[in-house]
């Protein structure tokens, strides 16, 4: 017996109306934002990868999914959105376009990761990114429209966690000032923090150790190393968040360790999701474009988890629109009554209403009892008595009436029953 690989799962018909919730509710919060849809590949070239989300990161260092194709390219699963948008960036020349560009993206992502609760191989972001302009008001409108997104699908108790990590002019003397510290107290360190210190201090804030907590509450931050820009883009941003009345916390261990990482860092977390499942996470990264082979142009973009959202729709039982009914269902008896059903459930199909058909050999009432299960609206009713009259009978599931309906306009009568009885 096969099954879905470790890290994987089936998203089944029954569970279809909440994806197709979350992923309408993200559209049409993105285009309320101005946000227009990008799709990039599920796989790029690796190399884009290692040095867009860059090596020292989990995803980098164990979580890809890297292969070598059959022409001998070495190739990976997207394991994150960014490196590949900004690839289409530059690739496309969007630098021309008005500034900043601004693009959403949905669809699956792959890490390899020990698979958990909320945690899969195979998992689905929502990933929106603001490419070309620096103005803190951009921060503030990536916020938001994550904000607006977990809102609109009813999510409360909303917590933004916020922090900024600097640039390349005032983080080198924040990380010494890290070290420095770090290193007087090196005896207190795990063995991943010790070997962290020299080659990415900035990673020894979000270590999950117990023994490294005390250490990390004392650590210097980097809001008090801050330059002037990115004290006032700082400045600026929570002005406006406090503006909007978007509560946040200072998170000084908020971290993305990599120098095209700049300024804002941010997460959000909502209630019932808990403390160390961010729901999503987002960040500036002024230097990730330059990085990647194209002109210098800052960006800040966020991603969001999608399994985690559509589990809690289904936990709290949630209602979402229901899947589509067929407006009519077509049942016959004999085969000159068969023709006739399929001529007609075709004609109004071909009208734009959802229709179905009867299979098989099945008794009339057996016919009615699937006519039920389907949840159409009404029931067309064909019999080698009513074929003789040219007509057909439609029933109204609802209330079971009954009426003749000519066969020359049955479909064209079911179409204009658009509310179903
Ligand atoms: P974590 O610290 O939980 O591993 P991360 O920093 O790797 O998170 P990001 O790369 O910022 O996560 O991804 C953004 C969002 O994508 C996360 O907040 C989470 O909701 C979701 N996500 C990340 N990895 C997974 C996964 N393996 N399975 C399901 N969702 C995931
Ligand atoms: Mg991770």
């Amino acid at each position: 017996m096969y099954q879905a690989p470790r890290g994987t799962q089936d998203i089944l018909p029954e569970d279809q109306p909440y994806w197709e919730f979350v992923r309408s509710t993200a559209a049409d919060v993105c285009r309320r934002y101005g946000f227009e849809r990008l799709d990039i590949p599920l796989f790029e070239e690796t190399s884009l990868f290692v040095r867009g989300v860059g090596e020292g990161t989990d995803i980098v260092d164990k979580e890809m999914y890297s292969f070598e194709d059959k022409g001998g390219t070495e190739l990976t699963l997207r394991p994150e959105f960014t490196a590949g948008v900004i690839r289409a960036y530059i690739e496309h020349g969007m630098h021309t376009r008005p500034q900043p560009v601004k693009v959403f993206s949905i669809g699956p992502a792959f890490r390899y990761e020990r698979p958990q609760a909320g945690r899969f191989r195979q998992f689905h972001q929502l990933n929106v990114e603001s490419i070309g302009e620096q103005d803190p008001l951009v921060d503030a409108e990536i916020i938001s429209v994550m904000w607006s997104f977990l809102e609109a699908l009813g999510f409360g108790g909303l917590l933004l966690q916020l922090n900024n990590i600097g640039c390349p002019a005032c983080r080198p003397a924040y990380m010494q000032a890290l070290q420095d510290y770090y290193r007087s107290h090196v005896d207190e360190l795990c063995e991943d923090c010790r070997r962290r210190l020299e080659r990415n201090p900035l990673r020894l804030l979000d270590c999950k150790a117990t023994g490294c907590q005390p250490l990390i509450a004392g650590a210097p931050r980097s809001t008090n190393h801050l330059c002037a820009d990115c004290s006032q883009h700082f400045a600026r941003l929570r002005a406006y968040l406090d503006e909007l009345g978007r509560p946040y916390e200072l998170n000084h261990r908020l971290v993305r360790g990599l120098d095209y990482y700049t300024k804002t860092v941010f997460e959000v977390w909502a209630e019932g999701i808990g403390a160390q499942n961010a729901v999503c996470g987002g960040g500036r990264y002024d230097g990730l474009t330059e990085e990647l082979g194209g002109k210098p142009t800052p960006g800040i973009g966020v991603a969001c988890g999608l399994e985690r959202l559509v589990s809690l729709l289904r936990q709290q039982e949630r209602p979402v629109p229901p899947p589509q009914r067929p407006l009519a269902y077509f049942a016959y008896r004999g085969d000159s009554a068969r023709l006739a059903a399929l001529r007609a459930v075709e004609a109004l199909r071909s009208l734009g209403a959802a229709a179905e058909i009867a299979f098989g050999d099945r008794s009339l009432k057996a016919q009615m009892k699937a006519a039920n299960r389907s949840g159409a609206g009404w029931a067309a009713i064909l019999g080698d008595d009513e074929l003789a009259r040219g007509v057909a009978v439609v029933r109204s599931m609802r209330d079971s009436e009954q009426v003749e309906v000519p066969l020359g306009e049955l479909a064209s009568w079911l179409a204009a029953r658009v509310t179903q009885p």
